[in-house]
């Protein structure tokens, strides 16, 4: 057996059939969608083709998606393409003091422009309440970003609601769904969201290729300018390759979730259940069922510091996963902000480990698993030989 994958938050492998898809575009099919003759018509047809599969995966008009490189991409587009509509006095934006990166930095740039962004804090199941969003809007608040499932604790979040909120007080409402697309139903035919971000590393498909759902009628200004593609909200020769791949890979998600989901759910379960029983000290991180359904996000009580030598004892051992608080090796070590914003202390907030299943993941990978978990625990020293020194 290959190594065990299970990181699938952080990025997913590519399903064959995606990347079946995909190679005639490494091919014959390499015109410039823009280009008149056949060639361009050709490449055309499958970005055409790949934007409607994304878009029936969020029961959505093609027309309302416009692609880009990254979610990460998508997500500036969203807050730069709404707050730069306004001058920075006459627009507040809201999000939450969880988001992930693309959308915290993003913010942090906008203050630094003279936007006033207010963040909204999260409970200890890492949950954002709709009352705290209802307290903070301002007559000035054009914007709310709130992502629907977290990267770290894998908590889905009431973007049903939220999204409710802000358009009673006629607001738009973002929301990041890099993590939840094609885990969970999103239906923009029935939710008041207004934009959405998506990426199609994460399900199965293709790096280097993004997507920002933009409801009809609604006016952002655009980050590229240039040749006018994707409605001239995102210039560029597109990525005919990745849009393809994309599209294959929100079609197999739409086909495929319902029973995906309920799989991976039945797994995950299976590990929590197990390793509450063989670990005693373990203790799950969120809310136990508002989660994505592959998504574990674990501490062992008195063990938080050792967080990333369990991941590297796995590694030996033939498993990734992540640590919570280092699920990006640039800050390994450090306390997850996001883990601090649930309320926890410093020292756990430095230790979780983060178990991500996928569509390959089998039975017998997470039974393999169970029994190395604890195998991992028991080879750490003792806890009162450890080096306290470090803990911060
Ligand atoms: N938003 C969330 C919630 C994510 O988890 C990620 C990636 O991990 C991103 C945005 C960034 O997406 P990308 O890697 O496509 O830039």
């Amino acid at each position: 057996m290959g190594q065990i994958y299970f990181d699938h938050s952080a990025t997913t492998p590519l399903d064959p059939r995606v990347v079946e898809a995909m190679l005639p575009c490494y091919g014959e099919n390499f015109g410039n969608p823009s280009s008149i003759h056949s060639d361009g018509q050709q490449a055309k047809e499958s970005v055409d083709w790949g934007r409607k599969q994304v878009a029936d995966l969020l029961h959505a008009s093609p027309e309302e998606i416009i692609f880009t490189a990254s979610g990460t991409e998508a997500d500036n587009m969203a807050l730069i393409g709404v707050a730069t509509k306004y001058k920075p006095q006459d627009c507040h934006i809201i999000t939450s003091i969880f988001e992930h990166p693309a959308i915290l930095e993003t913010c942090k740039y906008l203050e630094r422009l003279g936007y006033a962004v207010s963040y909204l804090p999260v409970n200890s199941e890492g949950i954002v309440e709709p009352e705290s969003l209802r307290q903070a809007l301002r007559p000035d608040t054009r914007l709310v970003s709130v992502m629907a499932a977290n990267n770290v604790v894998g908590t889905l979040q009431p973007i049903d609601e939220l999204a409710k909120i802000t358009k009673a007080h006629g607001a738009l409402f973002h929301t990041d769904a890099v993590q939840a697309a094609g885990k969970i139903p999103l239906h923009m035919d029935v939710t008041p969201i207004d934009m959405l971000s998506m990426s199609a590393h994460k399900l199965h498909g293709p790096k280097g290729i993004g997507m920002l759902y933009i409801r009809q009628g609604v006016e952002i200004e655009p980050l590229l300018h240039g040749g006018g593609q994707e409605r001239g909200i995102r210039s560029a020769t597109e990525n005919v390759a990745g849009i393809v791949g994309f599209g294959k890979a929100a079609e197999l998600a739409n086909m495929e979730m319902v029973a995906e989901a309920s799989r991976l759910a039945k797994l995950r379960e299976r590990i929590i259940v197990s390793l509450s029983e063989k670990v005693p000290d373990a203790y799950l991180i969120g809310h136990s069922q508002k989660r994505l359904p592959g998504h574990i996000c674990l501490g062992v009580a008195g063990r938080e510091s050792d967080a990333i030598l369990l991941m590297l004892l796995l590694n030996e051992d033939g498993i990734s996963i992540s640590t919570g608080s280092a699920c990006s090796s640039h800050h390994a070590g450090q306390p997850s902000y996001i883990l601090m914003a649930m309320g926890m202390d410093p020292i756990r907030a430095r230790g979780s480990l983060r178990i991500t299943l996928g569509r390959f993941t089998t039975d017998l990978e997470v039974d393999t698993f169970i029994e190395a978990l604890p195998r991992a625990i028991s080879n750490l020293s003792p806890v009162g030989e450890r080096e306290f020194a470090t803990v911060a």
